[in-house]
């Protein structure tokens, strides 16, 4: 019944309307894209009026200089304010670009296009949304402000034609598809792999990954994580989530998995020798980081956006945390907090030593790009000792209606020490993991996380060498 309750509230507080709204909004862009025979990509903004400056919503890594080249001859490309910035020479309803197709991890954003072994491609479409902005606002003058990107986009639909399968939101396409960009886009993928059905989720996975990734890790492993986080978070994702997989072959030796969740779906792809044979340690990294990426759809659903980079603890560390503990309940009595031991053993070490870097915020900037994991996994577990009624996902439940009662639904700090304090965590219990996340780092980081730990009725143990080895885990096995 809470359920029931749960998904009503929310087609009435976002959502439902807002997007049907969009959707039936007449577009004030088209992007056409596909690939010329040179394998870079033609893309081809037509306005429905005149436009002069306009920004690209995803600007925060600094690639299009490299990689875009104005082909229509009536533009520059220019960096400004932190924006990738289109400059028409006079107003016009016609741009063109010349892109190299990055497939290289960005900070913060998807990666704009993934490769598979098999010849298929996956483009990210919110790579290509923009938005209007005037030279004052660009330069700052009379103290004019940026707009806020997400809510200043145009509404802008993505063109793709194929003789190939396009597939987008769970549905195969054939010849051209048009396609409404929504929240923060998709992937399109092009390619000749087909829509593969399980009950927790759509799989289109590269037809040359080792036949295990398909026959056992798809229909046991991943259905099994969707499963937990349905119980866990005592609901359905809105819309059946599309799982995408690449495979990059042997190359890179070992195991490497990229990727990630965007919009509604989930975009990864994996390569390495490790990958021949399932053996228990691969599942086990497969389990946590598809866990982790699953936790990121149900955090974003309604369209609500994350944090920024400074406060990534938010929800790389409840999405860590869900995903431990759920590996934790698959394992047997003595197995399980044996693994929690070791993970949140090595998790202490590396908080406490970014922390003795500088404050959490920064992290990022020093090239710690684990911090926000390892330092948020133990917040979230602070948190849900606070919580009057012990329950992360509740308490996330709560944090995702909160943002979407707000205009541009956004989960940062602010709300989450609000919320914090509105489920019955102490103005003491809040100031005890601000000393972890806050501006200035702790004075002494070991004794700050454990101070925090303590009164979260964690009871962390240590042995001789001062190493974490045990806790009072939470129990999410009985569901
Ligand atoms: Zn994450």
């Amino acid at each position: 019944m809470k359920r029931l309750i749960f998904v009503f509230a929310w087609v009435f507080l976002t959502g439902a309307g807002q997007v049907y709204a969009q959707s039936n909004r007449s577009a004030d862009a088209v992007v056409t894209i596909g690939p010329d025979e040179s394998g870079n990509w033609l893309v081809e903004y037509s306005f429905a009026e005149p436009q002069q400056l306009l920004a690209f919503v995803q600007s925060g890594n600094d690639y299009r200089a490299a990689t875009w080249t104005v082909s229509s001859g009536n533009a520059n490309l220019a960096r400004a304010a932190g924006l990738d910035v289109i400059v028409l020479d006079q107003p016009a309803r016609k741009v063109a670009f010349s892109v190299i197709p990055l497939t290289s991890e960005l900070q913060g954003e998807a990666t704009p296009f993934m490769t598979f072994r098999d010849g298929a491609i996956a483009v990210h479409e919110g790579q290509f949304r923009l938005f209007p902005v005037t030279r004052s606002e660009i330069l700052g003058d009379d103290g004019e402000r940026l707009p806020d990107p997400d809510t200043a986009q145009l509404a802008m639909d993505t063109r793709i034609s194929s003789d190939r399968n396009i597939i987008a939101d769970g549905e195969v396409h054939q010849g051209t598809l048009t396609n409404r960009i929504e929240d923060g886009g998709t992937y399109i993928y092009i390619g000749k792999g087909e829509i593969r059905s399980f009950e927790h989720f759509d799989a289109v996975l590269d037809a040359t990954f080792p036949a295990w990734i398909g026959e056992r890790f798809m229909d046991s492993v991943l259905e099994r994580i969707f499963a937990a986080h349905e119980a866990r978070w005592g609901r359905a994702l809105d819309k059946k989530p599309t799982v995408m997989f690449a495979y990059k072959g042997e190359r890179a030796g070992g195991l490497s998995v990229k990727g990630g969740a965007a919009d509604d779906m989930l975009m990864v792809s994996a390569g390495g020798a490790r990958l021949n044979e399932p053996d228990s340690d691969t599942l086990a990294y497969l389990h946590w980081y598809f866990a982790h990426e699953a936790a990121h759809l149900f955090q974003s659903e309604g369209g609500v956006r994350f944090a920024g980079e400074g406060d990534a603890w938010i929800h790389e560390g409840a999405a860590n945390m869900m995903a431990y503990t759920q590996i934790a309940a698959t394992l047997n009595d003595e197995a399980g907090p044996r693994f929690l031991a070791s993970v949140y053993g090595g998790a202490f070490e590396e908080c406490v030593s970014a922390l003795e870097g500088g404050p959490l915020a920064s992290a990022r900037e020093r090239g710690v790009n684990s911090a926000h994991y390892a330092c948020g996994d133990f917040v979230a577990l602070a948190t849900d000792g606070f919580l009057r009624r012990r329950d992360i996902y509740s308490f996330w439940n709560t944090l995702i209606e909160r943002a979407l009662d707000m205009e541009s639904p956004r989960v940062d700090a602010g709300l989450y020490f609000n919320t914090l304090q509105l489920l019955g965590a102490t103005e003491g219990q809040r100031s005890l993991i601000q000393a972890i996340v806050g501006d200035e780092a702790p004075e002494n980081p070991r004794k700050a996380l454990i101070a925090m730990l303590e009164a979260a009725k964690l009871a962390p143990q240590f042995n001789a060498e001062g190493q974490l080895i045990s806790m009072d885990w939470p129990d999410y096995s009985a569901e």
